[in-house]
């Protein structure tokens, strides 16, 4: 059966995996829409390669080098927010959300609305979002697929179980690029240093949040809200190696862990496949030759972050959205070297405590404008406490 695909975020490193593994199965699927950036001429050249219906930029500017680059090719040219609107309301049955930031969560929202199924990497979605994101897909029947390895690997770990049986879910760390360091050392680390990553090659911001452990916090976020777990039963396991991504514990004291390689093509092709499980073109793992895995415990006084996305979970409503938005900001400012590592947490702790307890954030309704409304006052007041810091 021919598959209706699209891929939204498709010239990240998501979305390349992901087309990657349609055109190795050019018959099986036809191709919708594909949506990136400012990388027009991949979108074009994969657009052209997939014959997809429509190539869609973000950026209203670039829709005449988008239409340039697709001249003659029969492949539809659009831009901006609206385009991205119109092109994840298309009928398909199956879309991939890659795009990164906040900007993934509308086009998510819509897919859903439109019933298709909605393979989800974008991480904010379900942070700042969650509750809206989850009752829009029941409200539509719709689907929801987990991408991030760690999500993918609970899932996976979760087949044919009562939910009910869970007594844990754990997250494993690979600890990023500081696990080693001494302590007292965290406060001079650079960004250079912080943007390399012991196991996998990705970009700086998600490489840096691996080593605060606020990419960490973003899972354990996500996995709160789409597992329906609560905050005491989700742990978090420092396992250097990463190859172990998730274990859920069962109360008769089983632990089903999910182990698989580098190689975020497992995740995508599961989440695309699902529930079959097809060939993938992911190495296979040789035990004889890993040897061991090791684990270790949390630091807290390490990674602060931990400790801040269990008080998220536990407040709830719009503290997500909140917490997302100080980070980023928290982020941006350890860049542009305005503030030191460490100092991060403490910008994002600043925020919450500033902004939750009385603000009403807590309570307020989970509609798209008071998570756009949560995003912009934690963005404002983290920039404010950044020039104090
Ligand atoms: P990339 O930065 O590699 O790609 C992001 C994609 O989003 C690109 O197609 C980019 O277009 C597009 N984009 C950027 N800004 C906008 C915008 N404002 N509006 C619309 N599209 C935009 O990210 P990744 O592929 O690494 O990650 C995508 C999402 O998946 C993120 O939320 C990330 O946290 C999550 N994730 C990533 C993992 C990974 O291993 N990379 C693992 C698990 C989750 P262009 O490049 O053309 O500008």
């Amino acid at each position: 059966m021919v598959r209706r695909v699209s891929v939204f975020g498709a010239t990240g490193s998501i979305g390349q995996s992901t087309l990657d593994l349609i055109a190795r199965a050019p018959d099986s699927y036809e191709v919708v829409a594909l949506t990136g950036g400012q990388n027009i001429a991949q979108l074009a050249r994969d657009a052209i390669a997939l014959k997809a219906d429509v190539a869609v930029t973000a950026d209203e500017a670039l829709l005449a080098p988008l239409q340039e680059a697709l001249a003659g090719s029969g492949v539809e040219a659009a831009a901006g927010r609206s385009a991205l609107l119109e092109a994840a309301q298309r009928p398909v049955d199956w879309v991939m959300s890659a795009i990164v930031g906040a900007a993934g969560l509308e086009p998510g929202l819509e897919a859903l609305k439109h019933g298709s199924t909605l393979a989800l990497a974008n991480k904010e979605s379900l942070v700042t979002a969650g509750g809206l994101l989850m009752s829009t897909a029941r409200q539509h029947g719709a689907r929801i697929l987990p991408v991030d390895s760690e999500h993918s690997a609970v899932f996976q770990a979760l087949v044919g179980e009562d939910i009910s049986t869970v007594e844990r879910v754990i997250i494993t760390a690979s600890g990023g690029a500081f696990r080693d360091w001494p302590l007292e050392r965290l406060a001079e680390a650079t960004v250079a240093a912080a943007s390399t990553h012991p196991n996998w090659d990705m970009g700086q911001r998600i490489t840096i949040d691996s080593a605060t452990m606020f990419n960490k916090a973003m899972e354990l976020i996500e996995t709160h809200e789409f597992f329906d777990v609560s905050a005491d039963k989700i742990e978090t396991l420092v396992h250097p190696q990463s190859l172990i991504h998730a274990m859920v514990g069962y109360q008769d004291g089983a632990l089903m862990a999910h182990v698989g390689p580098h190689d975020m093509r497992h995740a995508i092709g599961y989440a695309l496949h699902w529930p079959a499980r097809a060939h993938l073109p992911v190495e296979r793992l040789d035990f004889a030759k890993i040897g061991q895995f090791e684990f270790r415990d949390i630091e807290h006084a390490r990674y602060p972050a931990i400790r801040m996305a269990h008080d998220v979970m536990e407040r709830g409503g719009l503290a997500g959205a909140v917490f997302n938005a100080a980070k980023e900001v928290a982020l941006d400012v350890f860049i542009s070297e305005q503030i030191g590592f460490m100092q991060m947490a403490v910008l994002v702790e600043g925020v919450l405590d500033r902004l939750l307890p009385d603000s009403g954030l807590i309570d307020a309704t989970m509609s798209l404008d008071n998570v756009r409304a949560a995003d912009h006052i934690g963005r404002t007041v983290a920039l404010e406490l950044a020039a104090t810091i």
